[in-house]
C-alpha cells in the first residue's frame, strides 16, 4: 500500500513539473529573447531588494551560467556577447555580427525572418548599440552608428524600437533612412501613445536622437510597453515569432558606478520580463530566455533591508568583469538551459528550438 502511495506521488509530481513549466509541447513556436546589459547575479539580487524581496524571475525554474570570454579578452564587452548569442560565434570586442575573422555571420533574427517568423528588436539604449545591432547588422566595429543603421534596411524586421534616431535621420551621407523605411511600408511613430495605438503592420519607434534618458529621469514605461506592443502584434503571425528585448541600462548604471542607477534600470527591466512571462504562461508555445551579456562594475552588494528596500552597494571598476552570468528559461524547450555552457550555445540552444535552418 505504501509502495503504491509512493509511487502515485512520483507521478503526480511529474505531472505538477510539466505543468507548472509550460511543456505541452517540445518545440517552442516562438522565442522572446531578455538581455539585461550588464546584469550579474549582483544586480539581479540589488534589483529583487529594492522591489521589497522578489522579482519575476523567481518564477523561473530553468537556471543556468553562461561563459562569455571573448577570443581578444578574457572580459567580454556588448559586440562581443551580443555576437554570441546572436550568431553561435566567439569573436573580438567591438564585433557587429561577424566572427574573429571578420566574416559576416547569420543572425538568429535573420534565420527567423528566413522561415517566415515575426521579429522585433526593443531596447532602452540606442538601437545602433552593440546589443540590439549584433541581432541585425554585419559591421567590423561597434562604433559604426551610420553604418549600423543602414543594415536595419536589409532585413524585414517589423518591430523596432529604441533610441539612436539620428543614426536614421541625421546621418553624414545626407540619408534620411526614416524616408526609406516609410518607402517600405514601415509606421515611424513619435510617442508612446501613437506606439500604444497600433493596430497592425510594422514599425519603428525610434524615441531618442541618441542615448534614451534614465527611467529615474522621466523615461517612463517604453520598455514595458514596446513589450506588450510587440508581443500583440508578432504573435499574430502563424509561424511564430523572435523578439530581443534589451534592458540596456544596467549596464550604464554600472560604468558609472551609480548603484540607484542599475538598481531602478533592472526593476524597470522586470516589468517586461514579468509581461513576457505572463504572456508566455497563457500562450504555451513560447520559450522565453533571460539572460545578460556580462556584468558590469564588478558591484558587491554590503547590505541592505527587504522591507525597505534600501541597497547598500560598491563597485570596483568603471568596466565590465569577466564572471559567469545566470541565463533564465521558461516554457517548452527551457530545460536544456540548465547547467554551465558557453554564451554561443544559447544561439544553438535557440535556433535548435525554432527549427532554424543556417541555409
Ligand atoms: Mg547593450
Ligand atoms: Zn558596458
Amino acid at each position: 500500500m505504501k509502495k503504491i502511495v509512493s509511487l502515485g506521488i512520483i507521478a503526480l509530481s511529474f505531472a505538477f513539473t510539466a505543468l507548472g513549466q509550460n511543456t505541452s509541447k517540445i518545440f517552442p513556436k516562438n522565442i522572446i529573447f531578455l538581455i539585461g546589459d550588464g546584469m550579474g547575479v549582483s544586480q539581479i539580487y540589488a534589483g529583487l531588494t529594492a522591489n521589497k524581496g522578489h522579482l519575476a524571475l523567481e518564477r523561473i525554474r530553468h537556471i543556468g551560467f553562461h561563459k562569455n570570454q571573448a577570443t581578444d579578452n578574457y572580459v567580454t564587452d556588448s559586440a562581443a556577447g551580443a555576437t554570441a548569442f546572436s550568431t553561435g560565434k566567439k569573436t573580438y570586442n567591438g564585433a557587429i555580427g561577424m566572427d574573429a575573422t571578420k566574416t559576416p555571420q547569420a543572425t538568429l533574427l535573420e534565420l527567423a525572418e528566413k522561415k517566415g517568423l515575426a521579429t522585433g528588436l526593443v531596447s532602452t539604449a540606442d538601437i545602433t548599440d552593440a546589443t540590439p545591432a549584433a541581432f541585425i547588422a554585419h559591421q567590423i566595429k561597434r562604433s559604426m552608428h551610420d553604418e549600423i543603421a543602414k543594415d536595419f534596411l536589409k532585413t524585414d524586421v517589423e518591430i523596432v524600437v529604441g533610441g539612436g534616431r539620428k543614426s536614421f535621420d541625421q546621418r553624414k551621407d545626407g540619408q534620411n533612412l526614416l524616408d526609406s523605411l516609410k518607402a517600405k511600408k514601415y509606421q515611424i511613430v513619435e510617442t508612446i501613445a501613437e506606439m500604444n495605438q497600433i493596430k497592425q503592420g510594422k514599425f519603428y519607434y525610434l524615441y531618442a536622437p541618441g542615448d534614451p534618458i534614465k527611467f529615474s529621469e522621466g523615461r517612463g514605461e517604453v520598455l514595458l510597453d514596446a513589450t506588450k506592443k510587440s508581443l500583440e502584434l508578432l504573435s499574430r503571425n502563424k509561424k511564430g515569432f523572435f523578439v530581443m528585448i534589451e534592458g540596456g541600462q544596467i549596464d550604464w548604471g554600472g560604468h558609472a558606478n551609480d548603484a540607484n542607477y542599475a538598481i531602478t534600470e533592472m526593476v524597470d527591466f522586470n516589468k517586461s520580463i514579468a509581461a513576457a512571462l505572463d504572456f508566455a504562461e497563457k500562450d504555451k508555445e513560447t520559450l522565453v530566455v533571460i539572460t545578460a551579456d556580462h556584468e558590469t562594475g564588478g558591484m558587491a552588494l554590503l547590505g541592505g533591508d527587504m522591507t525597505t528596500g534600501e541597497v547598500k552597494a560598491s563597485f570596483i571598476t568603471k568596466g565590465h568583469t569577466g564572471q559567469m552570468v545566470p541565463v533564465f528559461a521558461f516554457g517548452p524547450g527551457s530545460e536544456v538551459f540548465q547547467g554551465i555552457y558557453q554564451n554561443t550555445a544559447i544561439f544553438d540552444k535557440m535556433k535548435a528550438a525554432l527549427r532554424l535552418s543556417q541555409k
